[in-house]
């Protein structure tokens, strides 16, 4: 098993109901290290640069305008497997199909604001993380 880095967004919905602690008690006892950490208000161009690979999908603005509406938190998690490890502990996208016990199905309060986002493939983590952090922000 490697070693990864992954990039996780804890997202408007669940800063707002005080749950940053809360979902990072789940990462850790899961095994991954958060490395770097902010909290930050999204822009408009920020969230659609971010989320440009949606551009065509119907629910794209909607997106934005949620990842908007409060401060997020960004991180890096470190672990074994960390981007598929993060994806097990962040449940399916719909909170409904997400499995028990997994952050979604604990805290998502709709497909939209599903209380955290993860990296989908080592590729896009490389490119999430330099997104938002200098290899400076980033402590092993
Ligand atoms: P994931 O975050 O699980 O990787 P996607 O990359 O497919 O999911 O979608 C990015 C984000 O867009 C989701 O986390 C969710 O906030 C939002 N989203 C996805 N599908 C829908 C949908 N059908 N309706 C509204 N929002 C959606
Ligand atoms: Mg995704």
């Amino acid at each position: 098993m490697a070693i990864e880095r992954t990039l996780s967004i804890i997202k408007p919905d669940a800063t707002k109901r005080n749950l940053t602690g809360q979902i990072n008690e789940k990462f850790e006892a899961a095994g991954l290290r958060i490395i770097a950490q902010r909290r930050l208000q999204l822009t408009s161009v920020q969230a659609e640069l971010f989320y440009a690979v949606h551009q065509d999908r119907a629910f794209f603005r909607d997106l934005c305008d949620f990842m908007i509406s409060g401060p997020v938190v960004v991180q890096v998690l470190e672990g074994e497997n960390a981007v598929t490890r993060n994806r097990e502990i962040m449940g399916a996208t719909n909170p409904a199909n997400a499995d028990d016990g997994t952050i979604r199905a604990m805290y998502a309060e709709s497909i939209q604001a599903n209380s955290v986002h993860g990296s989908d493939s080592i590729e896009n983590a490389a490119v999430e993380i330099s997104f938002f952090f200098s290899q400076i922000d980033i402590v092993g």
